[in-house]
């Protein structure tokens, strides 16, 4: 201010008017440049607390789910490593006994599965089966099978199907992600298959069979059969055929009734002349040791699955009917699980638990 003043003492005494007005407007101008560029660098900083805040609000909303679930979690005790996904009710064949029947056509969208599973395993799923119907309808189920093993990472990835619609390039695209393929298998006679419903030729399903135990070997992938004891077939013996295919295990089934699928008003199948008694199918069993059958009758069958519908609801089998709880996409997997029913007990003493991975065995941790 002191240079100012002295400034002010060379200038003219009838031009200081005119020097202090364009002094005035200097300072206006130099003080709003400064005001304006103060704001330009505030507001990203701004902008950026903003980010950051609804950053930190993400956190705490993923921190306070985390912990909700964590908490649903130790609540809980149901135990949701093995899933049977039964990604569709469409199926090229007609079994009698069948008990998922073609109620629905509905499918998942990719997206929505892929969701679906990645939940599964946050809540702790380790195996994924894929089921139907006849999962080979749904188009993308290669697609879901890679990204359970590769992004998923889970220890197996399993596939139950009639075999029909298989082809070998599948297992030449797929084959590395998938641990297990079971193939349902009846009957080595085909007059017998062709009464069950299994195919309409039964000599086409049983080249298949084999066609598939090959590419098993070929593609490194288990090969599993599983057998549905019936008054169809509870008489025959297959020791010859299932030693010569040489699964990796065996599953053989007691012929089961549900109401609403294959038994009473509503239901799409009438297996009621298809079931066997107890000791019918104990004789199988015992016919047929020396391939050592894993056997299921009905009561081991009854709520020892995680069973989950097109729609990702887990189905409750009470009262001999299948009943849904809410879907997993809406509820969670922790809400849903606890109104599925599901007997631990019952899955481990079926041997729920098995060598169910190509690379890990789960009994090694
Ligand atoms: S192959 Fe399976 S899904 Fe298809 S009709 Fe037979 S039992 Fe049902």
């Amino acid at each position: 201010m002191e240079s100012l003043s002295l400034l002010t003492l060379y200038i003219p005494t009838d031009q200081k008017s005119n020097f202090l007005q364009l002094l005035g407007l200097l300072l206006i101008y130099a003080l709003s440049a400064h005001l304006l560029k103060k704001r330009k660098t505030i507001t990203p900083n701004r902008l950026s607390t903003q980010v950051q805040e609804h950053n930190v609000g993400i956190i705490s909303e993923t921190t306070s789910s985390s912990t909700s679930n964590t908490t649903q979690s130790m609540d809980s005790s149901i135990n949701c490593e093995s899933v049977n996904y039964h990604m569709t009710r469409l199926c090229n064949y007609k079994c009698k006994f069948c008990f998922h029947t073609a109620k629905s056509s509905f499918v998942l969208p990719l997206v929505e599965a892929k969701l679906g599973l990645a939940k599964l395993k946050e809540a702790g799923m380790k195996k994924i089966n894929f089921s139907g119907g006849e999962p080979f309808t749904v188009k993308y189920l290669g697609e879901l099978v890679a990204y359970c093993k590769t992004e998923l990472q889970l220890e197996s990835v399993t596939i139950v199907s009639n075999g029909s619609l298989i082809k070998e390039e599948w297992f030449q695209k797929y084959g590395d992600f998938l641990d297990i393929i079971a193939i349902s298998c009846d009957s080595f006679v085909e007059s017998t298959l062709e009464t069950i419903g299994r195919g309409t030729s039964g000599s086409a399903h049983i080249r298949k069979l084999s066609n598939i135990a090959e590419w098993c070997k070929k593609y490194n992938v288990m090969f599993k059969i599983n057998t549905v004891v019936n008054s169809a077939n509870y008489l025959e013996d297959m020791n010859k055929y299932i030693k010569e295919l040489n699964p990796c295990r065996w599953k053989v089934f007691q012929c089961l009734l549900i109401d609403g699928e294959n038994a009473g008003e509503e239901a799409l199948r009438d297996a009621s002349t298809m079931v066997v008694t107890s000791e019918q199918f104990d004789q199988f069993i015992s016919r047929h040791a020396e391939n050592n059958p894993v056997p299921e009758n009905n009561e081991d069958m009854r709520n020892s699955y995680l069973i989950l519908d097109e729609q990702m609801r887990f189905l409750k089998n009470t009262n001999g009917r299948k009943e849904p709880t809410k879907s997993i996409l809406d509820v969670g997997v922790q809400v849903a699980l606890n109104d599925a029913g599901f007997d631990e007990k019952a899955f481990r003493r079926r041997g729920g638990k098995y060598k169910w991975s190509k690379t890990i065995d789960p009994f090694d941790y």
